[in-house]
């Protein structure tokens, strides 16, 4: 496995890759790798010849109070993580790599950027979809996978893909999760102990609203409702949203019909979790 840090050297790894007509698979991440970023790589081997996994954690998505400076960085353990399920090259570049001075250029997604994480950080969807423009761009994968982990993201860069005609297929993956239901992410490291346990309140709340559409209910509200009252029980949660947006188009809508996305956003200190489920009526 090679571990490519400038953007020309991706660029000769993947023309050399493409003149012996391999397809290409592009699984972009923040690395402090775990395993759901490794079902995404296992997913991408499976249906590509060649996988290559982008490790950056991209400045231009974090806001100015956020956690860029302390996010967690281990090439290392990644490369090993990484190469044990068969990904053929890590882009590792550096910020001035991807942003040389006088950088100038960002792409912006309008409307599904106004809400859920798009309200409650600023300029995040910016710097996803600009990084991510410029790593299709780079790689010019066949496919590339993204987790449902972050349901708001891949409607964002589908969105992108579609608008801008990025020839580029998209695939989602579906959340991975602890043994006690916490979805797994880099940042649950942050967690203490006891903040570790109370976080089994996000799964469990998604669990709870699956059951009552399970059993029939179909009011938004009511769902909404339940959903946050199991969350705000629970001492050290605080809560930064709790929404249900029709799927995939995120509209407010008041009654279950089809597909809707139950996202959520909660605090446990200064941490903070995401995690979705998607409600289907069936
Ligand atoms: P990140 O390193 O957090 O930017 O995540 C990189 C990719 O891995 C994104 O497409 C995430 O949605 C995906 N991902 C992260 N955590 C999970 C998870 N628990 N299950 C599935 N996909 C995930």
């Amino acid at each position: 496995m090679r571990v490519i840090e400038t953007i020309q050297e991706m660029r000769a790894f993947v023309s050399a890759a493409r003149r012996q007509g391999k397809s290409i698979a592009l699984v972009p991440t923040m690395g402090a790798l775990h395993e759901g970023h490794l079902t995404l790589m296992r997913r991408a081997k499976a249906q590509c010849d060649i996988v290559i996994t982008s490790i950056f954690v991209n400045p231009t998505q974090f806001g100015p109070q956020e956690d860029l400076a302390c996010y967690p960085r281990d090439l290392t353990g990644d490369s090993e993580k990484a190469n044990g399920v068969g990904v053929d090259a890590i882009f590792h570049p550096t910020a001035a790599e991807m942003y040389p001075n006088r950088y100038a250029s960002y792409v912006h997604v309008e409307k599904i950027t106004a809400k859920l994480c798009g309200l409650s950080r600023p300029g995040h969807f910016r710097g996803v979809t600009t990084v991510v423009s410029k790593l299709f761009n780079i790689v010019q994968p066949d496919k590339a996978f993204f987790g449902q982990k972050d349901a708001q993201q891949v409607l964002v860069i589908d969105q992108m893909v579609r608008d801008l005609n990025m020839n580029v297929q998209l695939e989602m993956v579906p959340i991975v999760r602890e043994d006690d239901g916490l979805a797994m992410s880099s940042r649950n490291r942050y967690l203490s102990t006891e903040e570790r346990s109370a976080a089994m309140v996000l799964s469990q709340s998604l669990s709870l609203a699956q059951q009552l559409v399970h059993d029939g209910e179909r009011d938004i509200a009511k769902i909404r409702t339940a959903v946050v009252s199991v969350i705000t029980e629970q001492p050290l949660a605080s809560l930064d949203y709790v929404e249900i947006y029709n799927y995939p188009e995120l509209e407010s809508v008041s009654t279950l019909s089809t597909k809707a996305l139950l996202a959520l956003a909660v605090r446990f200190g200064t941490t903070r979790l995401i995690d979705n489920t998607i409600l289907e009526a069936t």
